[in-house]
């Protein structure tokens, strides 16, 4: 491109139809059309036509009076002389002419059929002019004269003349002065340029988003990350209030003072970790932290703060995902603690009659061993054995037998509180701790228990029609010198073995004393 060129397209830039040329634009046809106004009311723009007209028509006069002269003789030769004379010295007239009132040419010089225009109304034109010839008769006829035309009929021509150069000159200089003018007073109102290029520039390099408000909340500059994520086509983040930005309404507390950088301002100190989300213009929104530190003069007044912007959206999605996989972890856990106690209390009862097991029975008796010894509370223990339950299997069979061992667990738990312990020991035998029991209390409870089993656990088996089951008992209290539950048990069972051999479905005390045919029989 040549150097010239390149000037060109360097003016025309300057000049381009921004803000400033279009006021200039504006100012200029005002200034134009007040000068046009004030021409038609007092012609205050130089006009040379008028001067023009004023000697033509003089120059016509003179003549008519040199021709009205001539007009006493009959020869009209004095008067055709005087005609080419006045042509030959005015270049300025093309032709002229004496006619008489009857409307004959008298006398001519040049060709004034060819040049002269009649005006209309017999005036005269500027170029056309008409003097009537006075003589003591009256009025004799008209000078015409036909000069050369005023009017330019090139554009160079036109643009020559005084009033249209003077009004192009004064428009063009308006226009520039305008321009530069508005350009500088533009230049100081624009609030982007309170930032110098450079400092714009290093902000640009960030890849946050950074924003520099004044005082007001007017946005002085945005870096290109935030003019990226907020700025929509056709619009512009300079000059503008913040808290005008809809993004921003949404996003924000609906009082502007609450605003992060309105409350640095406010206090004079940086403020962190404020989160805002903006809706993309793809649909997707950028979620940021926002931090804003507060811009002080030398003074320490603040003038403004800057606004930066991280962009944690990427952070957050992990951070979700984060969270939803330690949501399934925790979830996952509670299921497999609840499947680990629902194992742990499956491992602790028998699976035929759901009482505790035989394992879980010592664990929890010890426990209750040792309370009762330490608060010094009565705990008593009650064996029961079902009276020949193996001929129930041997008669109606081993499901019979096992409906049985349901059937008589079931009257065993249902007479017993939450802090007794039922669980079946052995094949068709089972063990109640009964806790903070005396022995009478006990050998109560066992009774009731027995006729509870005689009375209804027969009945329990369905299938089986009038079937009768009983069960022996034997009952035994915790004394200071039992210390395990297992010797507490034994004793509890010897007495159960004693109501056996006493003739079974009865209850029998430890305490109790030994019969000789119990003896013997042992
Ligand atoms: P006693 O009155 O002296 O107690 O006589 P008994 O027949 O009840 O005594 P014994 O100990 O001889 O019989 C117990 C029977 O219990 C033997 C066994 O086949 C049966 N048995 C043990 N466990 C089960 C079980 O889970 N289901 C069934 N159906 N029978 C069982
Ligand atoms: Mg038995
Ligand atoms: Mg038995």
């Amino acid at each position: 491109m040549s150097r010239r060129l390149r000037h060109v397209l360097q003016a025309v830039r300057f000049f381009r139809v921004g803000p400033a040329a279009r006021v200039a634009i504006g100012l200029c046809s005002i200034i134009l059309a007040c000068l046009l106004a004030l021409d038609l009311i007092w012609d205050v723009l130089p006009d040379d036509t008028r001067v023009v007209k004023q000697l033509r028509e003089r120059t016509s006069e003179l003549l008519a009076v040199q021709a009205a002269a001539t007009l006493g003789s009959a020869d009209t030769r004095a008067l055709a002389l005087v005609l080419r004379d006045t042509l030959a010295r005015d270049p300025g007239i093309r032709s002229v002419a004496v006619r008489s009132a009857d409307g004959r040419i008298v006398a001519q010089a040049g060709d004034h059929a060819r040049h002269w225009v009649p005006p209309p109304d017999a005036r005269s034109e500027i170029d056309h002019v008409r003097v009537p010839l006075q003589v003591q008769e009256g009025r004799w006829g008209d000078v015409e004269i036909s000069f050369e035309p005023t009017g330019e009929s090139s554009i160079a021509g036109w643009l020559r003349e005084p009033r249209v150069f003077l009004v192009l000159m004064l428009t063009g200089f308006s226009f520039v002065f305008f321009t530069l003018y508005l350009r500088r007073v533009f230049h100081y109102l624009d609030p982007s340029a309170v930032i110098p290029e450079r400092v714009r520039k290093a902000f640009d390099g960030f890849t946050e988003g950074v924003m520099v408000v004044d005082k007001t909340g007017r946005i002085v500059l945005a870096n290109v990350t935030f003019r990226r994520w907020v700025e929509r086509e056709g619009t512009s983040l300079y000059g503008r209030m913040i808290q005008s930005m809809p993004w921003l309404r949404r996003a924000l507390p609906v009082d502007p003072r609450d605003h992060p950088w309105m409350r640095a301002m406010e206090s004079g100190s940086a403020q962190r970790g404020d989160q805002l989300e903006f809706p993309l213009e793809s649909g997707e929104s950028v979620r940021t932290v926002v931090n804003c530190a507060p811009i002080q003069d030398a003074n320490g007044a603040v003038r403004g703060c800057v606004v930066t912007f991280d962009d944690v959206t990427e952070l957050e999605r992990i951070n979700t995902q984060l969270r939803a996989a330690m949501t399934d972890l925790e979830q996952s856990r509670e299921q497999i603690n609840r499947q680990n106690e629902e194992l742990r209390l499956l491992a602790m009862r028998d699976a035929l009659t759901g009482c505790f097991n035989r394992r879980a029975l010592f664990e929890q008796f010890e426990n209750l061993v040792a309370a009762a010894h330490a608060e010094d509370a009565p705990l008593c223990c009650i064996m029961t054995d079902i009276d020949y339950f193996k001929r129930i299997n041997d008669t109606y069979g081993h499901a019979v037998g096992d409906r049985v061992l349901q059937v008589v667990a079931r009257s065993l738990g249902g007479g017993l509180r939450d802090t007794d312990v039922l669980a079946r020991y052995g094949g068709e035998e089972f063990c109640i701790a009964l806790p903070g029991l005396g022995l009478d209390e006990a050998m109560g409870i066992a009774e009731r228990l027995r006729s509870e089993i005689e009375a209804r656990a027969g009945k329990g088996v369905r299938t089986v029609e009038g079937l009768v089951v009983t069960a022996s008992f034997g009952v035994t209290q915790l004394t200071p010198d039992v210390f395990d539950a297992a010797e507490l048990i034994d004793l509890a069972d010897q007495a159960l073995y004693r109501s056996k051999k006493a003739g079974r479905n009865r209850v029998t005390s430890a305490a109790a004393p030994v019969e000789v045919a119990d003896t013997l029989a042992v």
